[in-house]
């Protein structure tokens, strides 16, 4: 190649290069590494207004996945916390419950354990251990039998009584949260200052995994449900979701450690409900 041959290829490769930097500049783009991001945002952006929340699977990770998960940090309430409390009802049970302790401890995640007196009864090691693990727990009245419990003010009273002493004579502890079984009266005004003044609160939920809804949902179909609400903007702030650890219910067992990533990549901290105790 002769000297003015080179020469030549020099003055129209710092052409190219020069009309780059200006388009850069146009653009208020100012370096190479800049436009890479740019364009990674724009692509994000892209990605996520195309309905990428929608139709995206979060439950197993991809790098597409990472790119919804990552936009949902990016919209989080300014200022403020996404919090999750992970509640389960209907238990202590002998198979579901200790599934569900060893999978909390394995993420370092605190519950909040609705515990239903018969139940009790038959597995006060499972309770103490629950209660030991530093998770909170909660009373989901002695026998849970709608009939009984809901007969009056007074029946839903003297079963949450006695399910208090039965915690009591196995954690030493009197729990003050209530949860109504089925939920009969969680919206009720009434149900709510009554047991206020028996010293009670009543703990409602904004999240349903619908994990208790016959036929029993598979674990994917509980992963499902909560995802879908767990998208919500307006849950955010704090969602309570209700899960069942009684007898039968493995699918949630199943579920648990995917729910809890899927939630962790979504920018949710984990905590138990606060404990108040009498
Ligand atoms: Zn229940």
């Amino acid at each position: 190649m002769g000297k003015k041959t080179m020469i030549m290829f020099l003055i129209i490769f710092l052409a190219f290069v020069n009309q780059g930097c200006v388009a850069a500049k146009q653009l208020g783009v100012t370096g190479f590494p800049y436009i890479l991001r740019e364009s990674k945002t724009s692509m994000n952006q892209a990605f996520y207004s195309a309905g990428a929340e929608n139709n995206g699977d979060t439950v197993k990770s991809t790098g597409s996945e990472m790119i919804v998960n990552l936009e949902h940090k990016s919209v989080e309430p300014a200022g403020g916390q996404k919090k999750v409390y992970l509640t389960f009802d209907d238990g202590p049970d002998s198979v579901v419950t200790p599934l569900i302790l060893d999978t909390l401890d394995s993420y370092g995640i605190k519950a909040t354990f609705f515990v239903v007196g018969t139940e009790i009864e038959k597995y006060p090691e499972i309770l103490r251990d629950t209660a030991e693990r530093g998770h909170s727990i909660g009373n989901h009245t002695f026998n849970h039998r709608y009939q009984g419990i809901y007969s009056g003010k007074n029946s839903l009273l003297e079963s949450i009584r006695q399910n208090e002493e039965t915690i009591f004579r196995i954690t030493g502890k009197r729990p003050q949260m209530v949860r109504d079984p089925g939920g009969a009266v969680r919206k009720s005004e009434s149900a709510k200052k009554f047991l206020a003044e028996k010293g009670y609160r009543l703990v409602d939920w904004n999240v349903e995994s619908y994990d208790s809804r016959k036929p029993y949902l598979t674990a994917t179909e509980i992963i499902e449900k909560i995802r879908q609400q767990s998208l919500q903007e307006d849950l955010w702030p704090e969602m309570i979701i209700i899960m069942h650890d009684g007898k039968g219910h493995m699918a949630t067992a199943r579920a648990l450690p995917t729910v809890i990533d899927m939630l962790q990549n979504q920018g949710f901290q984990f905590e138990a409900l606060k404990q108040t105790l009498k």
